[in-house]
């Protein structure tokens, strides 16, 4: 008999609500990381007082109630919600696309007059069927938000053309006629109150963690240690790269410590065009809305996040074009060949999955799971 039912290879949201969910049902449980902490993308670091986003602002936001009421069951969330300000040339404007933006670009006040002015805007993209994420875009809010908040940007972000991007990744922000800023639509939404260690640290309590340790460098020793593995790294590098490299698109974090109290007086601004380096600066005290040290500490935490491509760099998002599309479909052949491993969260699915998305897909692979296992 092996000595663990799983072994859970990364600790980020799917390797750490999949241990919870085992643990809960009394299975032997080891989870790994090759990273010198756990909770994966989502691990937050303090500096001086004030809870830093250490891989990118995460802002947990889900319509999903079963998602909820885990999350809610193991921290409390406070009650931030996101809205983001872009900035171009200097110039500032409310995301996502609302009446706010559109009174700031083309002096609408109502409702009727923005309709009116996005339908003229967009009338000839109105009966395309959008091919990539430049059609979407200018059939969703029209060339002059495009050229304004949306090429640039996203040209900078993900490296390549927005003709060459798939049209789903600019759904992932609202249109609306309303002044409302919130970023999201889901139902709910907020930050764990003193970051997201806490929600990481105790889906992982009690169970065995280590960290430093590469699967992927011994991989049969590991494999030797549980009847099932579940792996949430990169699925090609699980492969050894044999059908090729996924393309992912990865960060760079600049962090600065700085002597004032407020620098931005909101927690993300995008800077929208070219001629900045980064995409966005985020001021991370402002995450923490209940915490008043942090908020009236005379420091604050600003990150820069800048976009960086390359086999070397590490991954982040999937760039799910059609090249890449087609290299995992074979990937994926492969790991439905698999008898004891779970593949799961963004790199081993190569998935734009959010956290709530991660989380339920753990779920639902871990039900599975175990009702194969008892079959
Ligand atoms: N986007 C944009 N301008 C912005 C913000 C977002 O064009 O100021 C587009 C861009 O293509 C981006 C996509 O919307 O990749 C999704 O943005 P989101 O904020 O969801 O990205 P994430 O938070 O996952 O980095």
């Amino acid at each position: 008999m092996k000595p663990y039912d799983y072994l859970i290879v990364g600790s980020g949201l799917f390797g750490s609500t999949f241990a919870y969910l085992a643990k809960q049902r009394g299975k032997r449980c080891l989870v790994i990381d090759r990273r010198p902490h756990l909770g994966g993308n989502v691990y937050c670091k303090e500096m001086e007082g004030i809870c830093v986003h250490w891989y990118g602002p995460h802002i947990f936001h889900t319509s999903n109630q079963d998602v909820w009421n885990l999350v809610t069951s193991i921290v409390n969330m406070n009650r931030f919600t996101l809205s983001t300000i872009a900035n171009a040339k200097g110039k500032l404007f409310n995301l996502p696309f609302n009446m706010n933006t559109f009174y700031q670009i083309w002096g609408v006040t109502t409702p009727e007059e923005a309709k009116h002015k996005l339908e003229t805007e967009c009338a000839e993209y109105r009966n395309i069927e959008p091919h990539n994420l430049e059609e979407q875009a200018l059939k969703l809010v029209g060339r002059d938000i495009y050229e304004l908040l949306i090429k640039e940007y996203t040209e900078k972000q993900w490296g390549r053309k927005c003709t060459e991007l798939p049209a789903f990744i600019i759904k992932r922000l609202p249109v609306r006629l309303t002044y409302n800023n919130n970023y999201f639509k889901d139902l709910y939404q907020g930050i764990p109150e003193g970051g997201y260690d806490r929600l990481v640290n105790g889906l992982l309590k009690d169970i065995e963690c280590r960290t430093g340790c590469d699967y992927l460098e011994n991989k049969s020793f590991w494999d030797s240690q549980a009847s099932t593995i579940v792996y949430t790294g990169p699925i090609d590098e699980f492969y050894d790269y044999r059908m090729g490299h996924l393309e992912y698109r990865s960060l760079h974090f600049e962090h600065e410590l700085l002597h004032t109290g407020n620098y931005q007086g909101n927690a993300i601004i995008n800077y929208t065009t070219h001629d900045v380096p980064y995409t966005r600066i985020v001021e991370h005290k402002h995450f923490d809305i209940n915490n008043f040290t942090s908020l009236n500490s005379p420091l604050t935490v600003i990150t820069r996040e800048y976009p960086l491509l390359g086999n070397d760099c590490e991954p982040f998002y999937p760039i799910n074009d059609i090249r890449n599309s087609q290299l995992y479909e074979r990937y994926l052949t492969l790991a439905n060949q698999e008898t004891n491993i779970i593949f799961g969260g963004r790199l081993a699915t190569y998935s734009y999955v959010n956290m709530d998305e991660v989380i339920a897909s753990a779920m639902a692979k871990f039900y599975l799971s175990e009702k194969i296992n008892n079959k």
